[in-house]
């Protein structure tokens, strides 16, 4: 196996997922990156749409500021950047943050989760049961691939997102044309080192556009900061070539 190396971990939660579901704090993340060698870490816990593990909209200001200091403390060490995983909320291309939150954040991913809020019945009732019975007909395995896909290219297309995170995990997508929108848009298509999605056949499809890779740990723990062998090996497996990936390089010597 080809030796790869992470700059920053581009998807990693905290205690501020709630309920147990990220374990640890902002700078415990921050001090394990610094361990690793990492230059950049992405703090991305789940979007308030999240019934159950959702960051509290009241919370990201004060996360902002936390983020702000840490970021003085550890200057010229590391750089972290306050991200959301938001949440895929309409399938007219909404997520779950509002127009004034933006402005906290440096960054917003997104992707499709169960447990979530849709913002109407026709979106609850493509995801919640279109979704699971469309493992009975080819037909409607077609329409809600269109239907995903669709969502998340209007969601490229209305915000500004950095990274589209395990794609294809949760739901099917049309990776060829979705790779098209983000090449367009700038938006990363995530290989997550904790689901097996992006696959390695979907890899190689989206490598055939110009769109980009990151690479991202879906860290829960501050041990698990940095964790992506199962990203790497589905990068050396799809043969995609690295300078595809944003935030990965090849070891000297290898
Ligand atoms: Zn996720
Ligand atoms: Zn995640």
């Amino acid at each position: 196996m080809k030796k790869f190396r992470l700059i920053g971990d581009y998807h990693t939660h905290t205690l501020y997922s709630r309920n147990g579901h990220g374990k640890g704090t902002i700078r415990e993340n921050a001090e394990r990156a610094l361990s690793l060698g990492l230059k950049e870490l992405y703090i991305t816990d789940h979007g308030p749409g999240h019934l159950f593990f959702g960051l509290k909209r009241k919370m990201i200001p004060i996360v902002r500021k936390e983020i702000d200091d840490l970021n003085k403390e550890f200057e010229g060490r590391i750089k972290i950047f306050f991200g959301v995983e938001a949440n895929v909320v309409d399938y007219d291309g909404k997520i779950d943050i509002k127009e004034d939150e933006i402005k906290y954040f440096d960054i917003m991913n997104v992707g499709y989760h169960t447990g979530v809020r849709f913002l109407n019945i026709k979106s609850e009732i493509l995801f919640r049961y279109i979704n699971p019975l469309s493992k009975y007909s080819s037909r409607l395995e077609n329409y809600i691939r269109e239907k995903n896909t669709e969502a998340l290219i209007k969601i490229v297309e209305n915000y500004p997102i950095r990274i589209i995170t395990h794609p294809g995990e949760k739901v099917n997508l049309d990776i060829r044309k979705l790779a098209e929108a983000c090449e367009k848009q700038g938006t990363l298509l995530e290989i997550n080192g904790h689901h097996n999605h992006i696959s390695v056949e979907n890899l190689a499809i989206a490598a055939q556009t110009d769109c980009r890779f990151s690479v991202g740990s879906d860290a829960h723990f501050p041990d698990a900061v940095g964790s992506v062998e199962g990203a790497f090996r589905r990068i050396e497996e799809s043969g995609i070539p690295l300078t595809k990936v944003e935030n990965v390089e090849l070891l000297e010597g290898a």
